[in-house]
């Protein structure tokens, strides 16, 4: 290896072992590389197998000094082919106790190749903050550690006052029936700027009685450790949250917004890495073509994420209340969405939408919502799919299932006011009714019209110049100061 490459900075970097968090880790992997970073990109076994078999492929390494290695889960293997979301509850625990032996190995093995000359010198550990025992492995391999966090700035001082909230009195939730009496509906001063939250959008996660539960030691373990990093990240950018990151930023020193990454890639230039992706389920591009096929912001984009379930009757209900709409729809029905296996939509329903609606199990997703054809998108709010959609300029009619998701939806629909959201117990007219008001509805175009302007607003930040795009700046010069 030559001396200039030696010389180069190297960062290890782990994302949680879920297909959101992976997908934007690998994005901010990118992003270093291409500012002149050696990288090691660390999956568990289990999600490299499927980014393999998802590109038919033996190997992930297509380009030098970006290199992807592997740690267990300590999970039991799945039968078949294992090609499903994992149990997010077994991980975590795996998490609390199994990870942080193979992980502390892995930097070993790392430091001892650097020794002869293989890789540049680890230089520091960017990790998921949900992946709390990277931070003491790092610890004692004298490591510094950025922090990622995926989740959107609001959800994090969410999650900053649980401790408020314990010592209130108001966690742990005193009664199993106030999960369904309208308790959760309760609004929260806590957070100025915020007001229009709901006890039930900051605690979707621990929304428990038992003071033990391990959701709850997971979520202090996170914030615990997260504290003890040289610096913290998101992704996400003051114009989209301006208002959580003034109360962040008096909490913590040492954070910065350089997000959404999706567009600070989109406008490097020289970026050899485009084709390196990471979706664990093969990804059907056809529905690209028949996008071509339909007229300018007419369809609707339906995609649950990769975590979401649901039964097969809320299933129907989103099936029959799109049907019903009659408007053109692309819909991804992921093999594990539906609780209890697959579902089998009638003939009634398939001769129903005939070309109107396309179904499919998997999409290259950024793609689609760039696509012009795109006009709205019915999302379950996760994180990367909510700034993917702003960064495409598209409205959305949410359905959040699980964790920051309900968070998102309210930021969504009642802070940025470029979505509806559509209740839990989702019905058919409802469906109906908020497609046709997103797609033709006078609101709906006001939301369309505010979608653009963000998307205008958010590509501002990331350009030369703008906040996002000086904060990774400041960032990395941080850890090149750390290094000297
Ligand atoms: N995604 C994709 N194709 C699909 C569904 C999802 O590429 O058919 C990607 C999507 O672009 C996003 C990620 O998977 O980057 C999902 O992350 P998100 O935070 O939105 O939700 P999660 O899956 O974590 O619930």
């Amino acid at each position: 290896m030559s001396n200039l490459v030696n010389t180069k900075p190297h960062a290890v970097l782990i994302p949680f072992p879920a297909q959101g968090h992976i997908n934007a880790l690998l994005k901010l992997a990118k992003l270093l590389h291409l500012r002149g970073f050696h990288i090691t990109f660390v999956n568990t076994e289990y999600n490299h197998k499927r980014l393999l078999k998802s590109r038919g492929s033996n190997s992930l390494d297509g380009f030098y000094g970006f290199n992807f290695e592997t740690i267990p889960d300590g999970l039991t293997p799945l039968e078949g082919d294992g090609d499903v979301t994992q149990d997010i509850y077994s991980l975590i625990q795996s998490i609390l106790t199994k990870f942080l032996h193979p992980f502390s190995e892995l930097l070993t093995k790392l430091h001892d190749s650097a020794i002869v000359g293989l890789i540049p010198p680890v230089s520091c550990l960017v990790s998921d903050c949900f992946m709390p025992f990277a931070i003491q492995a790092a610890e004692e391999h004298e490591l510094p550690t950025l922090i990622f966090n995926p989740c959107s700035a609001c959800t994090f001082a969410s999650t900053l006052h649980l401790a408020t909230l314990f010592q209130n009195g108001v966690l742990p939730i005193k009664d199993e029936k106030y999960l369904t009496n309208g308790y959760l509906d309760t609004k929260l001063e806590l957070i100025s700027g915020l007001q229009s939250f709901r006890l039930s959008d900051h605690l979707p996660l621990i929304m428990t009685t038992n003071p033990n539960d391990v959701m709850i030691k997971y979520m202090i373990e996170v914030e615990n450790k997260s504290r003890r990093a040289f610096a913290i990240v998101f992704n996400t950018s003051n114009e989209l949250e301006g208002d959580a990151i003034k109360i962040l930023d008096s909490m913590f020193p040492s954070l910065y917004t350089i997000g959404p990454f999706v567009s600070l890639l989109n406008q490097s230039p020289h970026n050899h890495l485009t084709s390196l992706d990471s979706s664990l389920w093969k990804e059907d591009t056809k529905c690209l073509e028949w996008l071509e096929s339909k007229e300018s912001g007419s369809v609707v984009y339906v995609n649950f994420g990769s975590i979401t379930v649901m039964s097969p009757e809320k299933l129907l209900e989103f099936a029959w209340g799109l049907a019903n709409s009659k408007k053109p729809f692309l819909w991804i029905i992921r093999p594990d969405l539906v609780i209890g296996g697959s579902v089998v939509l009638s003939s009634e329903f398939v001769n129903e939408i005939s070309d109107r609606g396309l179904i499919t199990s998997w999409c290259p997703q950024e793609k689609v919502l760039n696509h012009p054809s795109i006009g709205g998108f019915l999302t379950h709010c996760g994180w990367n799919s909510t700034i993917e959609s702003i960064c495409s300029g598209v409205p959305m009619l949410c359905w959040p299932f699980y964790g920051d998701q309900l968070a998102n939806c309210r930021y969504i629909c009642n802070e940025l006011e470029i979505g509806f959201e559509i209740n839990t117990n989702v019905k058919r007219e409802e469906v109906e009714k908020l497609v046709n008001e997103l797609m033709v509805g006078e609101k709906g175009k006001k939301m369309r019209e505010k979608a653009i302007e963000l998307k205008k607003k958010v590509e501002e930040d990331t350009r030369p110049g703008g906040c996002s795009y000086m904060n990774l700046d400041k960032v990395i010069n941080n850890v090149l100061l750390l290094l000297q």
